[in-house]
């Protein structure tokens, strides 16, 4: 959307090149279907093909918005297709001629123009986009296989140059089809500019293909659809929301938009459809192309379902708000574990003390950011391959593979030190210090499977909530010393720590 402050700040020039280019582009037929002053024609052509590239560049200058990369390559591709015009005006009508060498120069720029969009408004690979973007690429790649790069390259008396550039022209649009498809999907701001441009890039291959069709006999709608691309790729320059092209997306939605799914489908569709209207046809070709492209389209299809129940396992065995594993992971996990034969599991269950004071005193959002923080300590203090649950409400559990009971007491030693360590921010300004009761149980020591393990382990943690809070019991009843005084001897009871809250 166009802010006020842009509004104020630019007059509508882009508006006035929009209009009087269209106006170019009318006349420009109206010249060339009639058939008079076919010079006034090419100058209205070629003229409006140079004032674009000059706009581009001149613009992108002046306001040097941040990306300015792609702004740049968009001119130097646009000025290539200038240079191309004045090569075909000059007289460069063999066929390649040095017009084709600059025509399909643009391909590269351009290109790279919307690599440059893509990678800032979307930095990351966004591997769903990736896929979506196969798809259509696929199946844009084999319709325009079969009724265009084939039939083009039919001839036999062609020689290797007009076949490798009749080629070139729609392997090209395909391309552009494809990058300007992941700038479409991949989100981002939908700025006046950003759609513009989309607009100069439909009309440039609207324009390709009406020529690749029809030939010279839609050679003025071809060069009406292309003079439309030089409108609109100066308007998307010239428009205030230009700086903003490259605007990161906004985070989105995790669903996947039903639309998309229905475009998705229809698109995959196009290669039996191909093959079905060969068959009525009587004139079934390019069997192993079909094919491939079949093949090719089924396991993007299944790569992309891959991705879509990968999102979902991740969301159903994460917390939402920790982001700590759930409880029910945790339970398979710990099931899964104890299945194993000569291993030693050990559980850690935490609770924090007097959090519902916490909920009370400073709000439930204050009661969220000490469960964020607790989780992020908790998940410091793990070793890598132990596993991080919320186990409940305030309550947290770790997993831990290969661990005696001396190695527990001592982790889950580093874990109450860790989270008491510091305070936390509950907002405003004000710090509260947090603590956590914990009891410890390994299997087999102290339990025969998983759900007696968790059970012993929470009689523990409210043993060491009897005892004080903000300390480690041990499913073997023993109190936990902290690890510098040693360990294993048998200790008395550490002295109960009166907690912040409890003096409160
Ligand atoms: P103790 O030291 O005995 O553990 O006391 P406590 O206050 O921590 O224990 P209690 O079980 O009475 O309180 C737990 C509270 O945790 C109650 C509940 O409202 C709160 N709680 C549970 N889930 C959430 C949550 O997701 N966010 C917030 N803010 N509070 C939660
Ligand atoms: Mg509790
Ligand atoms: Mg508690």
């Amino acid at each position: 959307m166009t802010t006020v402050r842009e509004r104020d700040a630019q007059p509508p020039v882009w508006a006035l090149f929009a209009v009087l280019g269209t106006l170019t582009a009318v006349g420009f037929v109206a010249l060339k279907t009639t058939g008079d002053v076919p010079v006034l024609a090419s100058v209205l052509y070629t003229g409006l093909s140079a004032i674009t590239a000059v706009t581009v560049l001149t613009v992108t200058h002046v306001r040097r918005p941040a990306g300015r990369a792609g702004w740049y390559l968009l001119g130097a591709g646009q000025l290539a297709y200038t240079l191309g015009d004045t090569a075909y005006l000059a007289g460069a009508r063999a066929f390649p001629s040095l017009a084709d060498v600059c025509y399909l120069v643009q391909y590269p720029l351009i290109i790279g123009a919307l690599v440059s969009f893509v990678r800032r408004r979307t930095p990351g690979w966004q591997l769903t986009t990736m896929f979506d973007a196969g798809i259509m690429a696929i199946s844009a790649g084999l319709v325009s296989w079969v009724y265009l790069i084939g039939p083009l390259t039919a001839d036999e008396g062609m020689t290797a140059a007009a076949r490798a550039v009749t080629i070139a022209y729609p392997v090209g649009d395909l391309l552009v089809l494809v990058i300007a498809t992941r700038l479409l999907l991949g989100g981002g701001a939908r700025t006046p500019s950003f759609l513009l441009l989309l607009g100069g890039l439909l009309t440039m291959m609207g324009g390709d293909t009406v020529y690749t069709l029809a030939g010279k006999s839609g050679d003025a709608w071809s060069c009406f659809l292309w003079l439309m691309t030089y409108v609109l790729f100066g308007a998307a320059v010239l428009h205030p929301s230009m700086h903003r092209i490259d605007e990161p997306a906004p985070a989105r939605p995790a669903a996947p938009a039903s639309m998309r799914l229905v475009a998705l489908g229809a698109v995959s569709l196009l290669a039996p459809v191909v093959l079905l209207v060969q068959y009525h046809r009587g004139d079934v070709r390019d069997v192993p192309v079909i094919a491939v492209a079949c093949a090719l389209l089924f396991l993007l299809v299944l790569g992309r379902m891959a991705g879509l129940v990968t999102a979902q396992h991740r969301i159903a065995v994460t917390d939402a708000l920790t982001g700590l594993t759930t409880r029910r992971a945790f339970e398979e996990r710990l099931r899964a574990e104890a299945g194993r034969r000569h291993r030693t599991i050990g559980v850690i269950l935490l609770d924090i003390d007097h959090f519902k004071l916490i909920n009370d005193s400073f709000g439930h959002p204050a009661g969220d950011r000490v469960l964020r923080d607790v989780a992020r300590r908790l998940r410091a203090a793990a070793r890598p391959g132990d596993l991080v649950a919320r186990y409940g409400g305030e309550e947290f559990a770790l997993l831990v593979s290969d661990a005696d009971e001396p190695r527990l007491a001592a982790l889950a030693e580093r874990v109450r030190r860790i989270v008491a360590a510091g305070s936390v921010d509950v907002g405003g300004g004000v710090h509260r210090g947090v603590t956590v009761s914990i009891g410890t149980a390994v299997l087999p020591g102290d339990a025969d499977g998983p759900d007696e393990l968790v059970r012993v382990a929470d009689r523990a943690l409210y043993a060491a909530k009897r005892a004080g809070r903000d300390r480690v019991v041990a499913a073997s009843r023993r109190p936990v010393v902290p690890e510098h005084e040693g360990w294993p001897e048998p200790v008395p009871l550490p002295r109960p720590r009166r907690s912040e809250f409890e003096a409160a």
